[in-house]
């Protein structure tokens, strides 16, 4: 696989582009000379770009000028290949600790996620807010971005900013919202499981809480809106292995 670069920027055949600064850098990095080929992708599920018309695919490149800072690329032919998982799985994770967050990011960009909700609850450690919680969204969406670069998806997950459990449950997270079937991942009692919850096809939304775990409250605000309760089995996942155990599971069994 050519090397791949996220391009925020229309691309079109034929046309040459200067590349943007973060895809310039790194092909400085690799130190790609002029007639060396590359792939270009520029589609981003999170809507964060700068609104050009997006593909769901790639494009072949060639570099053809190497400035100091600027890299001057031929697009080339396009071709549909989006990589994407076989149903819409969206990721509602009450955030583990710091570098266990920026951890589960990259990995569920790899397994497929179509979107991460990151949340905090009653006992969650990490919490953030106003620039902090900004510079966190903005260093989380450039992992994600790599993570494409690396794993073959042309479509980045929407990450969503930084929200309360309370006020995201009110934001009516419904299934014709696209959250599709909802799964509360609970220990609690009358749970049930993961197979017996989930149909063949269909988006699903798993929210799932942090090394505390969430209240008893808070499961039966989820519980009231709409979440159906289901069991990982009797082992204690952390917070960070519990959904990408589920996205693991649902991505790799249904056919893309
Ligand atoms: N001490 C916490 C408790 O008792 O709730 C443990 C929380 S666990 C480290 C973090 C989250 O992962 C839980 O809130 C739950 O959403 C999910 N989880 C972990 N293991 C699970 C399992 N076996 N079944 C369902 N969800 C699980």
């Amino acid at each position: 696989m050519n090397p791949r670069f996220y391009a925020d920027m229309a691309l079109v055949p034929g046309h040459s582009v200067s590349l943007p600064e973060q895809a310039a850098r790194h092909v400085q990095v690799l130190r790609l000379q002029p007639g060396a080929p590359l792939t270009l992708f520029n589609g981003q599920g999170n809507g964060q770009g700068s609104g050009q018309p997006v593909s769901e695919g790639e494009f072949e490149a060639t570099v053809e000028r190497m400035g100091r800072s600027e890299v001057q690329v031929l697009v080339g032919a396009y071709s549909a290949s989006a990589r994407e998982a076989g149903r819409a799985i969206h990721l509602a994770v009450v955030m583990p600790t710091n570098e266990r967050m920026d951890w589960l990011i990259e990995k569920a960009t790899e397994l497929g996620a179509a979107s991460i909700q990151p949340l905090m609850s009653e006992r969650s450690v990490l919490r953030l807010k106003g620039e902090r919680a900004d510079k966190k969204l903005a260093h989380w969406r450039a992992a994600a971005t790599a993570a494409c670069e690396q794993c073959g998806r042309n479509r980045l997950p929407l990450i969503h900013d930084v929200s309360n459990l309370a006020d995201w449950l009110k934001t009516g997270q419904t299934p014709a919202s696209g959250a599709g079937t909802r799964l509360l991942l609970s220990l609690q009692d009358g749970t049930r499981p993961l197979s017996q919850a989930v149909a063949s096809s269909g988006a699903l939304t798993f929210l799932s809480g942090p090394e505390g775990g969430l209240s008893a409250a808070e499961e039966a605000a989820a519980l009231a809106s709409g979440f159906v309760p289901v069991t990982l089995g009797p082992r204690i996942l952390r917070a960070e292995t519990a959904p990408l155990a589920c996205l693991a599971l649902l991505t790799l069994i249904t056919p893309a």
